[in-house]
């Protein structure tokens, strides 16, 4: 299992307790690049992924953890655990990761597009 960010191995994975889901989560850290990671087996739960990654980014304080902005205080990323067109239906595992900081911007950036509606 490769990290979603650096694509390095990821360690072991250990249940971590100081999120929002009760009985903990799955996951841990990127030894490469500091990312915090969740294994979702489901395949389903993304939004309460990118929950209890927020609270291990927050050192566990939840109320931090909500204050949080995806995209702008932090970018998360995931992955199939199966790589390959027959992983990459909507309900195969994934990894889900966390790193802090702003998006890094691309190099070559696109013209973007204005929304109509928004
Ligand atoms: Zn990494």
């Amino acid at each position: 299992m490769g990290c979603p960010f650096c694509y390095e191995w990821l360690p072991k994975p250990t249940t971590i307790m100081t999120v929002f889901t009760g009985g903990g989560a799955l996951g841990g850290n990127c030894t490469e690049c500091g990312a915090f990671f969740v294994f979702e087996e489901s395949g389903r739960l993304g939004g309460q992924a990118t929950m209890d990654l927020q609270a291990m980014a927050a050192d566990g304080d939840l109320d931090r953890a909500l204050t949080l902005r995806p995209g702008i205080d932090c970018e998360i990323r995931k992955k199939h655990l199966n790589d390959g067109e027959r992983g990459r239906n909507p309900t195969s595992p994934k990894v889900w990761a966390l790193k802090m900081g702003p998006p890094v911007p691309k190099l070559k950036p696109k013209p973007r597009r204005v929304k109509d509606s928004g």
